[in-house]
C-alpha cells in the first residue's frame, strides 16, 4: 500500500530534534502502556542523554508528602507513575566491550512515524570505542489490537568492519537512572524504587513491583523467530537472549522481540498467579511473527482513522499536525474502565501520570463524538472512584455528595498545593458536564441509569452543601460559592468564580433534568440513591438563584468577586524569558494581580454559547485576552474557538495553529516531559466546535462553519444519536452525508437539513444568503 505522506512524522521536519523531545514525539502507546522513543543502548546508564522509560497507565507508587506544616485534611501521599525498564533496551558487545558499561557513540540518523499504521522506524549509527561502525534500525509498534503487547525488531549491519558482535537482550536493571531534575513543578521529581523478580528464575518473565502502593505487573519478553543462533542464557543470574553474529559490511541481521505486559494487580495476587499469565503470554506469541502481529495492529489503527480522521486540504504541515494530535490522544486514553488519560499520556513523567479535568473538558468531546466506547470507559473510571470522592468530600467538611480529587491516579487527592489543587472544586461540575454530554450525544441510557445518574446526583449534592445563600448586597438570597480556585491557576481562593458557579449551576440543572426523567422511566433508581422530591426542588432553587458575577460598568462577566479591584499585571512589558510566570514569581505575587494563566471565564462562554450574544462575547473576549498569558497549554484552543464565534478569523487561525502544532514545535518548551494531551483534545475542539461551528444544541446537532481562507476543504465524521455523519466543508458549500443509522434532521445555522439516507446533502452558501 502506498505510504501517505500526510500520515508521516519525519524527523527532518521537526524544529526541535533534541533527544528528550523526540523521545516524547515518537512515543508509542495504546491506553494501557506507553514507551518513549529512547536511545536503545541507554538503559539506565546516564552516560547517554535521554530519559527512556515504559509507563503503564495507573501503575504508580506512593511516597509521603512532606509538608513544613501539615494541616487537617492535607493529602498524605504523592502518587507517582512508575518508570519501568525500557523494552527497547539492547546491549551490544563488540571486542569484549559492552555498550551498557562503556558508552558507544549513538547518532540518530532518522526517525519516521507512520501514524496510519502506528509503525515507528528509527535508524541509529553506532560507533564502538574502537571505531567500529554499525547501523541499527528499530521497527516497533505498540499493538492496538492487543493492549498487552509491544513489539520491536532490530536490524543490524556493520559499516566498516567484519567481525563478531554479540547482541544481548536482557533487563538487568529495573530502576531507571534519572536525568538531572530541575525545579519545574510540572515535572515529576520523584522516582520510587521498584522491585524486580524473575518468575521463574530462568524465564524472561519479570514481576515488577512497587513498594508502598503494593502493585505488581508481569512483563514477559519473547524472541519472535526461529533462528537457532538465538540462545536463552543466564548472565549474572538474569535470563538473557543472546545471539553471536559474524557481521560483514552489507550483511543484514534482524531479530524481533515481543513484550507482553499484564494488568496491574495487587502485589499479592500477582505473586500467587504468574503461571496463568505466562501461559497467556506464550499463547500470544505462539506461531506469531512481527509481520502478523503488526498487521493486526495496523488494521485496528486503520479503523480508528476511518472514524476519527480529520482531513484538511491546503496545508500539509497542518494536516500532519492534526493527525499527530489525534494519534496521541488515542494512544493516551485508558480503555479498561479503571484508568483515565494522564495529562502527558504515557509519554513522560510530567505531572506524575495524574489525571485532571483535562480529560473531561478537553479530550472527552473528541472521544464522545468519534470513539464513544472509549469515552464510556473513561467516565466509568470516574464512577469507579466515587467512594474515594465521597471520602474526600467528608474530609472537606461536606456531609453529602462527593468531591472528586483535582489530580489523582488511585482516586485519592494527590495535590500537595491546595490553592491550585483541591480548591479547584469545579472538577466535580466538569465531570458532571462531560457525563451529560456523553449521554446526550450517545443516548446511552444504560450508562445513565447504571453510572451517570449517580455521578451527577452525587456531584450536585456537593454544591448544595458547599455553597450557601448570600445575606448582603447583590448576593442576598443568591446562591454563592466561596473560597474556590477556578481554572486560572494565577488566581486562587476567590469567592464566586464565574466559571465554577456557572458549571455548578449546570450540574444542578442536569441533576434535576435526569431526576425528572428517571422519575418516569426508572423510579427505583431515584429511591436507591435516596433522591427525594425536596432534594430536586433544592437543586432547582439553588441553580435558579446561582450568583454569576457581572460588572455593570464594564459590562463583562467578572472572573470572581475580587478581580476588578486587583491591578493589571503588565504582560506586554514582561521579558519573554519570564514566561511561564509560575517559574519566576511566588504564587502570592501573581494572586495579587489581574493576570491569567489560561481561559477561565471564557471557558464558560465557550461551553455555554447561548448564555451570551455576540457583543457580550466580544467584550468578554477583549477584556480577558489582554490579561491572559497562555502559560497553560489549555488556553489557546479556547481562544481559537471563541475568536471564530466573534468572527475574527485571523485570531482564530493563529491560536489554532499554535494549538495544532504545539508539541511538534515544542511551543511550550517542555514537550521533553511528555505531550500536552489536553491541548491535543483542544485541537479537535478548535476544528469541530470552532471552524465547523458544531454544537449539540436544543434542537439537535447544528453546524455554523467559519472557513479560513488558508484551507480548501475540511472534512470529518461524528457519531450522534446512534448515527454517523460525515461533514465536508468548502468555501462555498457544506455537504452532510449520513453514513450509519436511521434518517435524522440536523441544522446548518437555523436551517433544517434532512438526512434521509446515504445520499449526500449539499448546502450552497448562495442558497443560504437568499
Ligand atoms: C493547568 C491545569 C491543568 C494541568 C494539567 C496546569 O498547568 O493550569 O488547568 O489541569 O496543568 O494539564
Amino acid at each position: 500500500m502506498a505510504i501517505d505522506d500526510q500520515y508521516q512524522i519525519h524527523l527532518q521536519k521537526l524544529t526541535n530534534k533534541e533527544q528528550p523531545v523526540t523521545e516524547t514525539i515518537y512515543a508509542l502507546g495504546n491506553g494501557h502502556m506507553g514507551v518513549r522513543a529512547s536511545n536503545p543502548l541507554q538503559g539506565n546508564s546516564d552516560n547517554y542523554e535521554g530519559n527512556p522509560g515504559l509507563f503503564v497507565n495507573g501503575f504508580y507508587d506512593l511516597s509521603p508528602i512532606t509538608y513544613g506544616e501539615r494541616y487537617f485534611g492535607y493529602p498524605r501521599n504523592n502518587q507517582t507513575i512508575s518508570q519501568l525498564p525500557d523494552p527497547r533496551f539492547l546491549i551490544l558487545e563488540v571486542d569484549g566491550v559492552r555498550s551498557d558499561q562503556t558508552p558507544f557513540r549513538v547518532e540518530t540518523v532518522d526517525k519516521n512515524l507512520d501514524m496510519e499504521t502506528g509503525l515507528l522506524v528509527e535508524t541509529f549509527r553506532i560507533t564502538t570505542p574502537k571505531q567500529k561502525m554499525l547501523t541499527l534500525t528499530l521497527q516497533s509498534f505498540m499493538s492496538q489490537s492487543d493492549y498487552h503487547l509491544y513489539v520491536v525488531r532490530y536490524e543490524i549491519r556493520a559499516l566498516n568492519f567484519s567481525g563478531k558482535v554479540t547482541l544481548l537482550k536482557q533487563h538487568n536493571y529495573v530502576n531507571q537512572s534519572i536525568p538531572n531534575s530541575n525545579e519545574d513543578v510540572r515535572r515529576a521529581q520523584r522516582h520510587n524504587p521498584l522491585g524486580q523478580v524473575y518468575m521463574p528464575a530462568d524465564s524472561p518473565t519479570m514481576l515488577i513491583e512497587t513498594q508502598k502502593s503494593q502493585l505488581g505487573i508481569l512483563m514477559m519478553f519473547h524472541y519472535l523467530g526461529g533462528d537457532p543462533r538465538m540462545k536463552m542464557v543466564s548472565r549474572n543470574n538474569i535470563p538473557c537472549y543472546q545471539v553471536q553474529l559474524d557481521l560483514t559490511p552489507g550483511k543484514l541481521e534482524q531479530f524481533a522481540f515481543g513484550y507482553s505486559l499484564g494488568n496491574i494487580h495487587a502485589l499479592m495476587t500477582v505473586e500467587m498467579g504468574p503461571d496463568f499469565y505466562i501461559k497467556k503470554s506464550l499463547e500470544r506469541f505462539h506461531e506469531q511473527n512481527f509481520a502478523k502481529l503488526f498487521e493486526a495492529s495496523a488494521n485496528h489503527m486503520r479503523h480508528f482513522w476511518q472514524d476519527s480522521d480529520i482531513v484538511i486540504d491546503g496545508d500539509p504541515t497542518l494536516q500532519r499536525g492534526i493527525r499527530f494530535n489525534l494519534f496521541h490522544l488515542y494512544q493516551a486514553a485508558g480503555r479498561d474502565g479503571v484508568t483515565d488519560v494522564p495529562a502527558k499520556g504515557m509519554t513522560g513523567p510530567g505531572y506524575e501520570g495524574h489525571y485532571f479535568w483535562d480529560t473531561e473538558m478537553y479530550m472527552l468531546p473528541f472521544f464522545i463524538y468519534t470513539q464513544p466506547e472509549i469515552a464510556k470507559a473513561l467516565l466509568t473510571y470516574r464512577f469507579s472512584i466515587l467512594d474515594e470522592a465521597r471520602q474526600h468530600a467528608r474530609e472537606m467538611g461536606i456531609e453529602s455528595g462527593v468531591l472528586y480529587p483535582w489530580r489523582t491516579i488511585n482516586g485519592e487527592e494527590a495535590s500537595a498545593y491546595y490553592p491550585a489543587g483541591t480548591a479547584q472544586v469545579h472538577i466535580n461540575a466538569d465531570i458532571a458536564y462531560a457525563t451529560d454530554l456523553y449521554i446526550q450525544v450517545t443516548q446511552d441510557t444504560d450508562f445513565l441509569e447504571n453510572y451517570g445518574f449517580e455521578m451527577i446526583i452525587s456531584t450536585a449534592r456537593f454544591w448544595l452543601a458547599f455553597g450557601n445563600y448570600g445575606e448582603q448586597g447583590k448576593q442576598r438570597n443568591k446562591f454563592v460559592i466561596n473560597a474556590v480556585t477556578g481554572p486560572d491557576e494565577y488566581t486562587a481562593l476567590v469567592d464566586n468564580n464565574y466559571y465554577t458557579n456557572r458549571m455548578a449551576q449546570n450540574n444542578l440543572f442536569i441533576a434535576v433534568k435526569y431526576a425528572k426523567q428517571l422519575q418516569k422511566e426508572n423510579p427505583t433508581k431515584l429511591a436507591d440513591l435516596g433522591v427525594s422530591e425536596e432534594e430536586i426542588v433544592a437543586f432547582q432553587t439553588a441553580a435558579n438563584k446561582m450568583y454569576l458575577p457581572y460588572d455593570d460598568d464594564l459590562q463583562i462577566k467578572m472572573q470572581d468577586d475580587s478581580s476588578p479591584n486587583r491591578p493589571v499585571f503588565d504582560i506586554a512589558n514582561e521579558p519573554r524569558e519570564n514566561f511561564p510566570l509560575l517559574l519566576h514569581y511566588h504564587p502570592l505575587v501573581l494572586y495579587r494581580y489581574r493576570v491569567n494563566k489560561q481561559a477561565d471565564t471564557l471557558m464558560s462562554d465557550f461551553l455555554f454559547p447561548f448564555d451570551q450574544d455576540e457583543p457580550q462575547l466580544q467584550r468578554d473576549y477583549d477584556y480577558y485576552e489582554k490579561i491572559t498569558t497562555h502559560d497553560s497549554s489549555l488556553s489557546r484552543a479556547i481562544f481559537s474557538v471563541l475568536a471564530n464565534r466573534i468572527h475574527n478569523p485571523e485570531k482564530a487561525y493563529s491560536y489554532f495553529m499554535d494549538t495544532a502544532l504545539m508539541d511538534l514545535t515544542d511551543l511550550q518548551g517542555n514537550s521533553a516531559d511528555g505531550i500536552h494531551a489536553a491541548n491535543m483534545g483542544g485541537t479537535w475542539l478548535s476544528l469541530i466546535y470552532g471552524f465547523a461551528g458544531m454544537h449539540a444544541g436544543i434542537n439537535g446537532l447544528t453546524f455554523d462553519p467559519q472557513f479560513p481562507s488558508e484551507w480548501l476543504f475540511l472534512s470529518f465524521k461524528v457519531k450522534y444519536h446512534k448515527r454517523q455523519i460525515k461533514v465536508a466543508i468548502q468555501r462555498q458549500e457544506v455537504t452532510f452525508t449520513l453514513l450509519v443509522g436511521k434518517s435524522i434532521n440536523i441544522f446548518y445555522r437555523e436551517q433544517e437539513v434532512k438526512l434521509v439516507d446515504s445520499t449526500p446533502v449539499t448546502i450552497h452558501l448562495t442558497e443560504l444568503q437568499v
